[in-house]
């Protein structure tokens, strides 16, 4: 009979897993961590931007910033620009590598016990306990605890078993980087048709660029335009796209009996931007002060758990839903209104200056209202008294 070894079993040495580990471990409870790589962080695809008040608020290490953003450029389908800055840092770039192996570093520090290499690939819930089955060396082996915690990103293979609900839904996030010097602030493309609902961003580091783009339905060539529109400009040839899904939209069960999904396998991810960071570190830490209740409650039922999943719809719901009908609404317009939006900002001091009111760059719902209500032509900023849509 297997002996029951530990409280808590994190699959995922992401950042929100190493995170929420380290937390419940700093509390005595026995935790280990599995990921399927050997080294945690190797070949993460990010592209490290995570605002500056999420980075302090959750203590992330200052050792993995490389860059702080106090400004930046929004350009528009045919490249009018608003420019945008702040008197202090807005946001910083992260070296996502160094952030995960500082994080998982922190936890086990903090007792955490580390299982790398080794790929879950089964579970099975017992009475009392949840086990798994994982691949480490060519050998399968086993192990239990009192609940299972699934970080395991945009990977949803053990959802199912595990009585949870994966993300429906997806967006495709890619990246290059390349040797170069450039000057300047952060750059924000809105891709005109038919990336309508994408966008991309350049991102000047010391010397390097690090380029991205965030695109509908799993469309990978949007890349590709965005390189076309700056490549006159940087004047490279030979690069390397890498790119992945990035979940959209939460998941509809985060929880079953014993067992809690956190960071992007439950979709904590900005339907905005596709940040999953900062998203992902709320959910951590509400699945914190809820598992060490019903820990020493030695109550894991959904029921109980299930307290972690409406204190995250609560705190997130609404922020998730509006970056959703954003996303709706702008794959349904035209470029050239976007355009048109853009010459009302650059033109209309008092537009300019809501936009740059309601601007933050954690929570988006305030500048996603205005938007929407200037798109639909109601607010009453705007001079004529019809959309500029047809509906
Ligand atoms: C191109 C691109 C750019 C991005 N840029 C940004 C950005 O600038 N800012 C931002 O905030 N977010 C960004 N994101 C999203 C961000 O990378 C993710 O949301 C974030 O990594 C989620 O963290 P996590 O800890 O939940 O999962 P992950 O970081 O994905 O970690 C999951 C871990 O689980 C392990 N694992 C999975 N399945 C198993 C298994 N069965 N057994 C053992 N181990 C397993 C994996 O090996 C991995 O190490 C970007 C994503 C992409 C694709």
């Amino acid at each position: 009979m297997l002996k029951m070894e530990f409280d808590f079993i994190v699959i995922g040495a992401g950042p929100i897993g190493s995170y929420l580990a380290r937390l419940l471990a700093s509390d005595g409870f026995r935790v280990a961590i599995f990921d399927r790589k050997k080294e945690v962080g190797k070949d993460v695809l990010c592209s490290g931007i995570i605002g500056s008040e999420p980075y302090r608020e959750f203590n992330l290490p200052e050792e993995a910033i490389i860059s702080r953003i106090s400004d930046g450029s929004l350009f528009s389908p045919s490249m009018i620009q608003f420019y945008y800055s702040h008197d202090l840092p807005f946001a910083y770039i992260a070296d996502r590598e160094k952030l995960d192996k500082i994080l998982y570093r922190r936890a086990v520090e903090k007792g955490v016990e580390a299982f790398l290499g080794s790929l879950v690939i089964d579970l099975e819930k017992e009475e009392g306990r949840v086990c798994i089955e994982y691949l480490n060396n060519g050998y399968v082996k086993k192990i239990s605890a009192r609940c299972l915690i699934i970080a395991t990103g945009a990977d949803f293979a053990l959802h199912r078993k595990a009585g949870l609900v994966a993300p429906k839904r997806f967006l495709w996030g890619s990246r290059v980087e390349f040797d170069c010097k450039l000057d300047g602030p952060l750059e924000i493309y809105i891709l005109n048709n038919p990336d309508l609902g994408s966008f991309g961003w350049v991102i000047p580091l010391e010397n390097k660029v690090r380029i991205g783009a965030l695109s509908v339905d799993h469309d990978r060539s949007a890349i590709h335009r965005l390189i076309q529109k700056t490549n006159g400009r940087f004047r490279f040839s030979d690069y390397k796209i890498e790119g992945a899904p990035i979940a959209y939209g939460d998941s509809k069960k985060m929880v079953s009996e014993r067992v809690i999904a956190v960071g992007e396998a439950a979709g904590q991810v900005k339907t905005t931007t596709g940040g999953g960071i900062h998203y992902g570190l709320i959910g951590a830490r509400f699945a914190y002060n809820v598992l060490k209740k019903t820990a020493l409650e030695d109550d894991f039922s959904e029921d109980r758990l299930l307290e972690y999943e409406r204190l995250w719809r609560i705190k997130m719901g609404q922020e998730i839903k509006s970056g959703m009908a954003l996303r709706n609404l702008v794959a349904k317009i035209p470029s050239k209104t976007v355009d048109i939006i853009f010459n009302w900002a650059r033109k209309d001091p008092a537009i300019e200056e809501k936009i740059k009111k309601q601007f933050c760059f954690d929570y988006h719902k305030n500048l996603v209202d205005f938007g929407m209500e200037l798109i639909l032509g109601r607010n009453t900023l705007r001079r004529s008294k019809f959309s500029l849509l047809p509906f």
